[in-house]
């Protein structure tokens, strides 16, 4: 079970001020590999705090700005984001992004769902403080920002305090310069609780240590039986 977050009570919602009677639409794209329960912290905490109907889990093909590929393979990340999410009311799994060919970007992503969604959705794309980051280094971010809300969750290094109430104070200076279009697209949610990384659980299995109780026991099985995170040999 996921600890309750308390500090969500009595935060402003996100929806307060958009004065529309549209599904709100929360997206998690991410490698998943694996996923754990920070991941489900954050989906958990942003269907709260911006008062969403439900929140999409997007697992990348080939994320286009991490370093590394992926250790599992799209198919085992797609199945461990539907074991992750198993019987959690307003969470579901898309698997249009993860057998995409060549580099993955959001905003084809993005406007793939709007056209499926139609006009009344308002997609909200959520993501860690890191990835925002990035956002500069992401194709036609201008289209994102006209095409989706971002909900930010701070990760240690990556955002402002928690909560910071006003979005576009939170932006870093060059980020604001750069996107003026940001101011009133993006908001800030409280950090989760859980600063659990995909990394340190790849390196908890590679060193044979005990997943738990970072990500749902059922991810853990399915790792174990497909022998995912192993070192090369065994
Ligand atoms: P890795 O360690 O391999 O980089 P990760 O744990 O960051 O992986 P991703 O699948 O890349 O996992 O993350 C998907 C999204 O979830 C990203 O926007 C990321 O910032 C966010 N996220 C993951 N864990 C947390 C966390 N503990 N707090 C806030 N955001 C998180």
């Amino acid at each position: 079970m996921l600890p309750i977050i308390p500090r969500l009570a009595g935060l402003p919602l996100a929806g307060a001020d958009s004065g529309g009677g549209g599904r709100r639409i929360g997206l998690l794209g991410g490698t998943f590999d694996p996923p754990h329960n920070g991941h489900l912290a954050v989906a958990e905490l942003a269907l709260r705090a911006a008062a969403l109907d439900e929140v999409i889990f997007i697992p990348a093909g080939q994320p286009r700005l991490k370093p590394e590929s992926p250790s599992a393979t799209p198919e085992q990340r797609l199945a461990m984001v539907r074991l992750a999410i198993a019987g959690r009311p307003g969470f579901s799994a898309w698997d249009g992004e993860c057998f995409r060919a060549g580099p993955t970007y959001t905003v084809d992503t993005l406007e793939q769902l709007a056209a499926e969604r139609g006009g009344g959705a308002e997609l909200h794309f959520i993501m860690g403080g890191d990835v925002l980051a990035n956002f500069g280094q992401w194709r036609a971010p201008e289209r994102v920002l006209q095409l989706c809300r971002l909900l930010v969750i701070p990760r240690p290094g990556n955002g402002p305090g928690d909560g910071e109430p006003d979005a576009a104070a939170g932006l870093p200076d060059c980020f604001r310069r750069r996107f003026p279009e940001a101011a009133g697209r993006v908001q800030y949610l409280p950090a989760a609780e859980l600063q659990i990384s995909a990394t340190e659980l790849r390196e908890r299995a590679a060193a044979g240590q005990p997943l738990q109780p970072l990500l749902p026991p059922a991810v853990e099985r399915y790792i174990i039986e497909q022998g995912l995170y192993r070192p090369a040999g065994q």
